[in-house]
């Protein structure tokens, strides 16, 4: 069990606790000690010295204003999101008028825009160009990308399932391992709860928390279990059940969409 906690100003008191509670509600348990990304900062550190060590990184001085208009050529879903490189050959002498102007720097992997596929579980096939990506943020803070390579590699997960929103990191992530020499995981990226606007289930769209609802943890776990084919309506199936009847390749490939009003 891992805590993604690393984004400080998103950190609110009580969330972390009703969250696992919520999930042992429903039974879901797990192994070994609770890891918080927030207490594993010099692990995140390492990795980021040893990238620099192999002169893999670069500082990266641009607003995210900036990124956005250097980047508004249309190549792609993802071309707002993509580094244009401004920053990647910058000289010493640039890079000290950005220092003197009092601006932080980021820091950016030279990805060399590497190509880089693997072969996803449910979505088959995925090949994409990886940009240069932030590995510390420029308020210190290690990036998302590189606190899960480290922590993956370090608590051995084999194989990756997660929403499908993060497809899109692996290529990535997996380059992050190939630079650090860590082990490759697998990935499967599964459907999304989408709210009833289509985007991704979240607070704003009512009360979802369990603690938040009328139902109690059998039939939320029940209506999940249907919506991935693992239950008929009104059975009200077992943990052990839904293990015996599990079977990743027959898992849906499209979203569920989840209201307010939905009976679970
Ligand atoms: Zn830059």
């Amino acid at each position: 069990m891992r805590v993604e906690d690393l984004d400080r100003s998103r950190v609110r008191p009580g969330i972390e606790e009703a969250q696992l509670s919520d999930l042992r509600a429903i039974g879901l348990g797990w192994d070994g000690p609770l890891v918080r990304q927030s207490e594993r900062m010099e692990l995140y550190e390492e990795a980021i010295e040893r990238l620099d060590a192999d002169g893999l990184l670069y500082p990266c001085y641009c607003t995210r204003a900036e990124i956005r208009a250097a980047a508004s050529a249309p190549h792609g879903i993802s071309a707002a999101d993509r580094y244009p490189g401004t920053c990647r050959e910058l000289t010493a002498a640039q890079r000290a008028e950005h220092e003197a102007a009092g601006r932080p720097p980021a820091l950016r992997v030279r990805s060399e825009d590497v190509r880089i596929a693997f072969e996803d579980r449910l979505l088959g096939r995925i090949e994409e160009e990886v940009d240069d990506f932030v590995v510390r943020r420029n308020d210190g803070t290690p990036s998302y990308q590189l606190a899960v390579v480290v922590d993956d590699a370090r608590q051995e997960i084999g194989e990756v399932v997660r929403g499908a929103d993060l497809a899109d990191s692996s290529p990535r992530q997996i380059l992050l391992a190939r630079l650090l020499r860590l082990p490759e995981p697998t990935y499967a990226h599964v459907p999304l709860v989408l709210g009833p606007d289509g985007q991704r289930l979240a607070k704003r769209h009512g009360a979802v928390a369990l603690s938040d609802r009328g139902e109690g943890a059998d039939e939320v776990r029940s209506w999940m279990a249907r919506t991935l084919g693992l239950a008929k309506a009104g059975e009200t199936p077992s943990m052990e059940d839904l293990i015996a009847r599990f079977e990743p390749h027959r898992l849906p490939r499209e979203p569920t969409v989840w209201s307010p009003d939905t009976a679970v």
